[in-house]
């Protein structure tokens, strides 16, 4: 009887172990997973953090560019990309007259 509890103990084991490594792995793979895990309701778009996310969605996601530059045609949904843009492009510090 004791033989036969400790040969199912084995199998137990040997089951045991690799059920073990998968589940371990699993939850690894969440964990990567849940690292990049904020879709956008709207489109197919990921982000790391959930501010980013927020950003897209009310910046970004399905909306028209709302930051215009006065010296070109050049349109960008984000500000600070307008910014951008004055210094590189036209060499224009934004802080004097945004
Ligand atoms: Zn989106
Ligand atoms: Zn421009």
């Amino acid at each position: 009887m004791l033989v036969f509890v400790s040969a199912v103990l084995y199998v137990i084991h040997l089951l045991g172990i690799p059920n073990f490594k998968i589940m371990f792995n699993f939850l690894s793979m969440q964990k990567i997973i849940a690292a990049k895990c904020y879709q956008c309701p709207n489109c197919a778009k990921t982000y790391k953090y959930s501010a980013s996310l927020y950003n897209h969605v009310k910046y970004e996601c399905g909306k028209e560019p709302g930051f215009m530059c006065s010296f070109c045609s050049y349109k960008t949904k984000r500000k600070h990309s307008l910014k951008d843009h004055l210094i590189a492009v036209h060499g224009v510090e934004p802080a004097n007259f945004i």
